[in-house]
């Protein structure tokens, strides 16, 4: 299957392997697959008593036309292996009025694990399919979960150098001591005196500057990036989906064919895309609830059809969802409303910071999903009540989707089932859960973990509990103006 832009039908056509390669088409698009493939019922079913892995391996075979299905089992193999994954990858957890899909069992304890994990082994191998002489450097500017997911799943990758930068000031403790204490030969990690824009804006100037590229070139070098734009993190994300349900009819949660609800964490809309993606396949999925935190630009555009990013920006206690643009939303937007209008809307949002869909385009997004937001003092208090009414502790994302689903639920009166789908540990925002709590803020995450522990008697993940022994590896502070610098010294010495 080939893959196409976004924004044209004139760009050429590539292979999934060169689409993964690249990240992002050369006209501005994002890369989408010419048409989506479909699950049909009797391979639905044939995926039920399949593992994790295994399930993988057939969904993304779909996707990935020109990796075997060998190659991709083994990857999945790998990715999602015991020791990865304390857990099983993607388990289904019952509450008493909704399912939880838990997606933070992985070595960082946060969902992007379940992507990077995976993608830097598809990556790896593009490299080789697409004849890639020179040493592709990645490059991310983080606000905390994506840069060490990415530094976890890039470790001794052949072939790829991963270089990371944050804002010094602009990451969580617990999410600084993570990236700081990183293990891997071909990883970098380096802090930013300003904040994640600066950190951002360093990382797009290098990517658009050709003297850099020529630079970087003499060195036998190219850049790539980690983030949700490449469809090779997309496409594992659409497995999870179509397991939990394979999950709920195996144990007769749910009838085979029955019409669920699913519920999503959102910010850059990479997640309930992936959603989408499936119930295109033919998943059997009813509404798909995009639920935000205050910086709810998602909500206020599936009521009204407007995307306006012109708005403040708000730092909540969810900080993974704090995002004003929403970049894989112009993945929906052309299986809706095609190449021309996508690339319309896109130019306005670039020129104008806003769009309005067309009266169709807007029916055609309203029949599938519904956005709802909650507020700080909200968010706490679903993360209080879901530990005392259902003992169920959950971090401060995922409540944000628990307190709209069960919204949701009260208008259609629970009429179909709901899953949640959770996307980061308690553990890793300890100081927030130990807030909802008790009231009271810890100074430091790791003595957050120790309260929440003494409180709840629920494990800390061993990922989190080792970083109190953890070396301190990389403690770089630069200016922002010295990223090129910084880069190029890091690609010279490999
Ligand atoms: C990244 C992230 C999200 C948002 O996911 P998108 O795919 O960007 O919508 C939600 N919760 C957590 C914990 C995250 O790390």
């Amino acid at each position: 299957m080939d893959y196409i832009s976004t924004r044209s039908i004139n760009c050429p056509k590539i292979s999934s392997a060169e689409a993964i390669k690249t990240g992002l088409s050369p006209d501005g698009g994002l890369y989408m697959p010419e048409h989506i493939p479909t699950l049909t019922n009797e391979e639905l079913a044939s995926l039920y008593d399949m593992s994790y892995p295994e399930r993988a391996a057939k969904i993304l075979a779909k996707f990935l036309t020109d990796y075997t299905e060998e190659e991709l089992l083994a990857d999945t193999a790998a990715a999602y292996a015991p020791e990865r994954f304390s857990a099983a990858p993607a388990p289904v957890t019952a509450l008493s009025d909704l399912f939880i899909l838990e997606l933070f069992h992985g070595p960082t304890c946060a969902f992007k694990d379940m992507a990077l994990q995976l993608m830097p082994r598809l990556f790896s191998r593009a490299l080789i399919k697409c004849k890639e002489e020179k040493t592709a450097l990645i490059l991310t500017a983080t606000s905390g979960d994506t840069g060490k997911a990415a530094l976890e799943g890039y470790r001794d990758i052949p072939g790829v150098r991963l270089q990371v930068f944050y804002p010094t000031d602009g990451v969580s403790t617990l999410q600084k001591l993570q990236m700081q204490t990183q293990e891997g030969k071909n990883l970098s990690v380096i802090a930013i005196r300003g904040n994640f824009d600066d950190a951002q804006n360093g990382v797009k100037a290098i990517f658009s500057d050709p003297a850099m590229k020529a630079e970087l070139d003499k060195r036998g070098v190219f850049l790539s990036s980690a983030n949700s734009i490449n469809f090779g993190r997309l496409a594992p994300q659409i497995v999870y989906y179509i397991s939990a349900y394979c999950d709920l009819v195996k144990n007769g949660s749910i009838a085979e064919g029955e019409v669920i609800d699913v519920a999503v964490p959102t910010g850059n809309f990479g997640n309930i895309f992936a959603a989408f993606l499936a119930k295109k396949m033919g998943l059997p999925i009813g509404t798909l609830l995009c639920a935000s935190n205050r910086n709810h630009v998602l909500t206020d555009f599936l009521e009204s059809g407007v995307y306006d990013r012109n708005r403040p920006f708000f730092q909540t206690i969810s900080p993974s969802m704090d995002i004003l643009i929403s970049s894989n939303l112009e993945r929906l937007l052309y299986l809706i409303a095609g190449p021309e209008r996508t690339a319309a809307y896109m130019k306005n949002l670039a020129e104008h910071g806003a769009y309005r869909l067309t009266p169709e385009d807007f029916a055609e997004v309203r029949r599938h999903f519904v956005g709802m937001y909650t507020d700080e003092e909200e968010t706490e208090r679903t993360v209080r009540e879901t530990y005392e009414k259902q003992n169920y502790l959950t971090d401060p994302h995922t409540a944000v989707a628990l307190c709209a689903a069960r919204r949701y639920e009260k208008i259609r009166k629970a009429e179909r089932k709901m899953l949640v789908v959770s996307t980061a540990s308690p553990y890793k925002f300890a100081k927030t859960v130990t807030h909802a709590l008790t009231g009271n803020t810890p100074p430091d995450g790791i003595e957050a973990a120790d309260r929440l522990h003494t409180l709840t008697g629920r494990e800390i993940p061993a990922p989190l509990d080792a970083l109190r022994r953890a070396t301190i590896r990389f403690s770089e502070v630069i200016e922002a103006p010295d990223m090129p610098k910084t880069v190029l010294h890091f690609a010279e010495n490999q």
